[in-house]
């Protein structure tokens, strides 16, 4: 069911025990937003534990209030009477956290991606916000007093969200946002750098050899690399490592739309899509049964080999560039 905002913190009220979930290979979105609606939680009195289903990357710890996010196995065994889903378009988006949950379905979904499914028993999901963290802002303020903790881990959802704000998403509600949560406390300067200015000297050396497989196609509008399983384990990288790798494509003058193709684990496929100024890339992985925001997707593709996810990602998004030009 499609529900108001008043609908959803009425259910959150009614909360005793809350799980608070977001998807896996986390963002500075999933894993803001799922901490300050923990946060909230808490000062309204609810047992509240907020979970992300993968390992949170070392540097997002440089803030706080990250630091109470649990992973599946941590929290295991207990009960909770209200799940609460975060920034994930689907039920497969939560991976292991599944099986913490009180009942199939969600007790409430938020989030805003153009491709969510609805899966939840209340849905709030809206494009129009820059990040689901402006979601829990809007509910947050409506129900409890803020301090730094809470207003930088709301700061880290919608900064990171929109590429520090760059982004065509950004308008007036998000600078305004980010000016009411400076006032509480709020520092973009420790967010921009754990998120911006983390990388190590193997990582740089894993990003030169990613440059080494770029390839330009369709007139220089379409740009893409890869990180093979291989080259992790030569420069001693993990996959979290090449966060923000496939911006670094989308660089590139000229280039609408890049994508990075990640082989972990092995057998699997992860391609991120990002575009510039026009390509609705959320299109094109939902027809590999991916999702994500018109400028940014992904989708995840179980091949026997690297090469042959690449060839097809690749053939479905030259022709969809193709066909956005005639
Ligand atoms: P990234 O490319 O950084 O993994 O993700 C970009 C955006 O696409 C994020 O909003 C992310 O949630 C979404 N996304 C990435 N991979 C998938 C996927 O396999 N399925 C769905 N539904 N969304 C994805
Ligand atoms: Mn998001």
């Amino acid at each position: 069911m499609r529900a108001s905002l008043d609908h959803v913190i009425e259910q959150l009220k009614r909360a005793k025990r809350a799980l608070i979930v977001g998807h896996v290979r986390p963002d500075g979105d999933a894993i803001g937003s799922v901490a300050a609606l923990t946060l909230i939680l808490r000062k309204l009195g609810v047992a509240a534990e907020g979970c992300i289903p993968d390992r949170v990357p070392w540097f997002y710890r440089e803030i706080p209030g990250t630091r109470i996010l649990r992973t599946v196995e941590e929290i295991r065994g207990r009960k909770f009477d209200t799940a609460i889903v975060l920034d994930s378009s689907d039920l497969s988006r939560i991976g292991d956290a599944v099986e913490l949950l009180p009942r199939e379905e969600p007790d409430v979904v938020l989030d805003h991606h153009v491709t969510n499914t609805g899966f939840g028993a209340l849905n709030f999901c809206d494009p129009d916000y820059a990040a689901t963290a402006m979601i829990v802002h809007e509910i947050g303020k409506r129900l409890v007093p803020y301090d730094r903790e809470l207003a930088e881990v709301i700061l880290l959802g919608i900064a990171t969200d929109t590429g520090f704000f760059k982004y065509a998403a950004v308008d007036d509600r998000t600078f305004a946002a980010a000016a009411e949560l400076a006032r509480h406390g709020a520092r973009i300067q420790p967010i921009a750098s754990a998120v911006l200015e983390h990388r190590s000297p193997k990582t740089i050396r894993l990003l030169v050899e990613m440059f080494r497989t770029l390839r330009i196609e369709a007139g220089g509008r379409l740009a893409y690399a890869y990180v093979s399983a291989e080259m992790l384990r030569r420069t001693g990288c993990d996959e979290e490592e090449t966060e923000g790798f496939v911006g670094e494509i989308r660089a590139l003058h000229g280039v609408e739309v890049a994508i990075l193709f990640t082989e972990w684990p092995e057998g699997e496929v992860h391609a991120s899509l990002r575009s510039k100024s026009y390509m609705d890339v959320s299109r094109v992985v939902r027809a590999l049964g991916g999702g994500g925001h018109p400028r940014a997707a992904g989708c995840t593709l179980k091949v026997p080999r690297l090469q042959d996810a690449i060839t097809r990602v690749v053939e479905v998004t030259r022709s969809a560039l193709l066909e956005e030009v005639l």
